[in-house]
């Protein structure tokens, strides 16, 4: 998803939203201090031994009202702090019996505060400064809205005055903590980042115990950040079992504030008489191979697939990165191979931007799924499979993903991996056919001098100098070679189908609504996505990072976004037959390996419903009329929509449309056209809408001469008359 949105935002002044109270009161039990008498202008001191009995403590609530700030002052009673003692052993736990079955994992998975399988109610901390930078923020790799200050702000920062802050979170069960990553704010105003911290344990939030170090016994120190963005992990010396874990910032960038953003590692531990609900499995029912496939561990698994179903699979590459790896497609069909009259050709595309890794797993899970049910039988799978030529790209950018997948799905940050080798951002190297075509439309010239559609490559983008990369390249052939209709392009870091146009019409505009001719095709196709993807509509889901679509049906026009010059989308709409949606398939742009099942299960039925709506609309072959032959390049065009197709070479071709009743004319070069009317029903297409076309006089005169034959006299003089008229 988005790269230059942050190099675009305008200049504004940060305006200060702060809902005072929901930071402390709505979001958790928010012991905050009490206002500290000297507050520290350098990085705080350690703060050891501070802890005291019980005492009045006051929770601080600022409520910003026009500019107007007001104070207000509550007694609360808050528990005491124990000192941290030596760690009380497992046997803390209130049952007293524990038997623990710890999982002996080297690496334990993330608790999911990326993810957002943490809820906000599970966040908690001494103090925020403002709703926007409340503890739900404190998540990694969580994105700030282009504005300081706004309700969807870029970590967890505690307030200036807190002296001892500490961000907790509550696991709802017990864990076994076994590391911690961390990362500064994200804000393209300020630098804040914690530069080391302590850790504390819990199981009832009441008594704590800290991490020591194994030589000294003394409480760790962990050593955090030095930049905004590199996420860095501790290993804790000794892994904890506990429910609640508190991260306590020791020391922060000099004038900054103690802001983070943070994952927790950590392995269930199975507890089956304990007082905490079990921890619930995350599964899918199919047995399918839920890891991330590096391109080694890709090219073997395609090749399993293609073994298991040789009659419906091929395997095929479309080229070479940059830096020489194939980019690999699975062809899925009952012949595959080969083109079928009338059977329309669809496509995914995944891992452009390399480190957005959850499509490529999908679609390595999608083809493992369709062979399994193909060779049991499955109804729904045989007719995809017979009706369609499905086309699998799971790594356009295998570079980038190979960079991504060596750092590792929690510790890649937000942009490694991202780019190719070259450092080109894929989405913005396609061809920019928009502007093109927008000047010859505000000159009046579309469609009679320059057309709707196919718009040819610019010559300054087939230069031998031009900056196009080479899995660029490799994606305009395949798009030239097959007469694709439509197309999913699976990116990730939100949630939420976006369909072009990418860029907007309006030059420099950082974002504008840019709808096609297509807008309602586009709409429908969004929608059929983004209401059968389970996360997406999950009613209890919240914001993945400063946008809320869940507002608008989880689509959006992606120029109302953000403009994106040079994407596949708006290229493979303007160059080619092809319909294609982005999908940003998670908030989380590389998910752990054991959220796979879960993402399986979320996007299954979606990614068989989209390929499905292929059959939406109008499909039929152009024949000439005396011969019977299909005609190639015919071009179809429907009354009342700016941008028409072409026929295949076959003469098929197919017209995505929503229910209702169309003109549509066939043309062709040579030819009389035709125009017919076809009606779209809400039943099951496609709608058959073939067309015969009879060829011109002028057209039969050239033939007969490029035979070699002699033309009649009567039909040389009928055909001279018709000279110089148009045909
Ligand atoms: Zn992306």
């Amino acid at each position: 998803m988005w790269g230059l949105l942050l190099a675009l935002a305008a200049f504004a002044p940060a305006v200060e939203v702060d809902l005072g109270a929901p930071s402390t009161s709505v979001l958790g039990l928010a012991t905050t201090k009490a206002p500290v008498p000297t507050p520290r202008s350098s990085p705080a001191q350690p703060s050891a031994g501070k802890e005291k009995g019980t005492s009045e403590q006051h929770v601080r609530i600022r409520v910003i009202k026009k500019k107007k700030i007001v104070t207000k002052k509550r007694k609360k009673l808050t528990h005491p702090r124990p000192p941290v003692t030596a760690r009380p052993s497992v046997t803390t736990s209130p049952t007293g019996t524990l038997d623990l079955t710890e999982k002996q994992e080297p690496d334990c998975p993330p608790l999911g505060l990326e993810s957002l399988r943490v809820s906000d109610n599970q966040l908690y901390a001494s103090s925020s400064q403002s709703f926007g930078l409340g503890p739900h923020r404190g998540r990694l790799n969580i994105q700030s809205g282009l504005e300081d200050g706004d309700l969807f702000d870029g970590a967890w920062c505690a307030e200036q005055q807190d002296a001892e802050p500490w961000l907790q979170v509550d696991a709802g069960h017990l864990t076994r903590f076994s590391g911690i990553i961390t990362q500064g704010r994200n804000s393209i105003w300020r630098y804040d980042w914690v530069t080391s911290y302590k850790v504390q344990f819990s199981n009832d939030s009441q008594t704590w115990w800290g991490s020591k170090n194994r030589s000294s016994g003394m409480d760790a120190v962990f050593p955090a950040n030095s930049d905004p963005e590199t996420p860095v992990l501790n290993l804790l010396p000794e892994p904890q079992v506990a429910r609640f874990i508190r991260l306590l910032p020791q020391t922060w960038l000099q004038g900054g504030a103690s802001c983070l953003r943070a994952e927790i590692l950590a392995c269930p531990v199975s507890d089956p008489n304990g007082p905490f609900p079990e921890v619930p499995v995350l599964g899918s029912s199919d047995s399918l191979d839920f890891r991330h496939h590096d391109y080694k561990a890709m090219r073997k698994l395609m090749k399993q697939v293609n073994e298991q179903c040789p009659n419906i699979t091929r395997i095929y590459s479309i080229g070479r990165s940059h830096q020489g790896l194939k980019l690999y497609v699975m062809e899925m069909s009952d012949q595959p191979g080969e083109h079928e009259l009338g059977e329309p050709e669809v496509r995914y595309v995944a891992g452009m931007h390399g480190n957005e890794a959850l499509g490529r797993e999908l679609l390595l899970l999608l083809m493992q799924f369709l062979c399994r049910e193909f060779l049991r039988g499955d109804p729904r799978v045989t007719r995809l499979l017979t009706e369609t030529r499905i086309h699998l790209l799971p790594s356009m950018n295998p570079d980038g993903y190979e960079t991504a997948f060596r750092r590792g799905s929690e510790l890649v940050g937000w942009a490694e991996g991202r780019w190719n080798h070259q450092g080109i951002d894929l989405n913005h190297n396609f061809a920019d056919l928009n502007t093109p075509l927008w000047e010859a439309e505000d000159e009046g010239l579309v469609p009679d001098t320059v057309p709707n559609h196919h718009l040819p490559l610019p010559a300054y983008y087939t230069l031998p100098n031009a900056t196009v990369a080479p899995e660029t390249w490799a994606v305009i052939k395949w798009m030239q070679r097959i007469p694709f209709v439509l197309s999913a392009n699976l990116h990730g870091g939100e949630l939420v189908v976006s369909y072009p146009f990418d860029m907007t019409r309006t030059p420099w505009a950082a974002r504008e609504l840019t709808p096609t001719p297509d807008e309602a095709v586009f709409r429908w196709l969004s929608t059929v996505y983004a209401g059968t993807n389970r996360a997406m509509q999950d009613p209890d889901r919240r914001p993945c990072h400063s946008h809320d679509f869940s507002l608008y049906g989880s689509i959006i026009n992606g120029a109302d976004w953000h403009t994106v010059p040079g994407s596949m989308n708006d290229f493979s709409y303007l160059h080619t037959n092809c319909f294609e949606v982005t999908v940003e398939l998670s908030c989380d742009k590389f998910p752990h390996e054991n959220e796979l099942p879960q993402e399986w299960e979320n996007n299954k039925d979606a990614l068989l419903t989209y390929l499905e709506q292929v059959r939406m609309g109008i499909a039929g072959v152009v024949r000439d009329k005396d011969t019977e032959l299909g005609i190639a390049d015919a071009v179809i065009s429907v009354d009342g929509i700016n941008h028409d197709v072409t026929t295949a070479w076959g003469g098929d071709y197919w017209r995505l449309l929503t229910p209702g009743d169309y003109m549509v004319t066939a043309s062709a070069e040579g030819y009389h056209t035709v125009t017919r009317s076809c009606r779209v029903t809400f039943e099951e297409g496609p709608v058959p809408c073939n067309f015969r076309l009879t060829k011109t006089p002028k057209q039969r005169l050239r033939e007969l001469l490029a035979a070699g034959a002699k033309v009649p006299p009567d039909l040389r003089r009928r055909l001279e008359r018709l000279r110089g008229q148009k045909n």
